[in-house]
């Protein structure tokens, strides 16, 4: 079976046997935050149940790395959205120790998509139109400078209600401790 089929299987008996019925709740965060980490696998549970929230608690936005590429791009509308629409009050935004977009090698994922059929001359066109891919494609040697530059994106976004409390952490997804960057309380407005 196929890891769809074997979803649809699966979710045929987790209906029907009702199992969604603890997963229940509602639209807007129970503990009114919002929290902006990586998608890396080894946070899935972890980036949550170490911080002490469960299903329900939070809003949670991912990506690879953790990382605001622009301030008009999806996550920052995201975490706009998630503020003046859906109850959080404060935001959380956590790196972690050995990301794997810290130690990303572009030349070696464009190497990657040639070799699964991406024509440089793709990579060409995209680049002489204004899309600079390697940028596109870093990553950060920093995790704590990164979130401290998410930080400031946040901070200094037009659109951004600057009495809402910005918390930098960075976990290590190996124990799960945390370390903090920053205490969005000492900069609120
Ligand atoms: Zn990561």
């Amino acid at each position: 079976m196929t890891l769809l089929q074997n979803i649809l299987k699966y979710n045929e008996s987790f209906v029907a046997n009702k199992d969604f019925e603890q997963y229940k709740t509602s639209k807007n965060p129970d503990k009114k935050a919002v929290l902006f980490t990586c998608m890396d696998t080894r946070l899935q549970d972890l980036g949550t149940k170490a911080l002490g929230f469960n299903n329900g608690d939070i809003k949670v936005v991912k990506n690879a790395g953790a990382v605001i590429t622009h301030p008009y791009g999806s996550t920052m509308r995201s975490l706009l959205v998630a503020i003046y629409a859906l109850g959080a009050e404060e935001i959380i935004i956590m790196g972690h120790k050995d990301c794997g977009m810290g130690s990303i090698d572009v030349d070696a994922v464009k190497e990657t998509m040639k070799e699964r059929g991406i024509k440089e001359e793709t990579l060409d066109i995209l680049n002489r139109s204004g899309i600079d891919v390697n940028h596109f494609l870093e990553g950060f040697s920093d995790v704590f400078e990164r979130v401290q530059h998410n930080i400031d994106i946040v901070y200094n976004h037009p659109l951004f209600d600057r009495s809402i409390p910005v918390h930098g952490l960075v976990i290590d997804p190996a124990t799960g401790e945390l370390d903090l960057v920053h205490d969005g309380y000492k900069t609120q407005q």
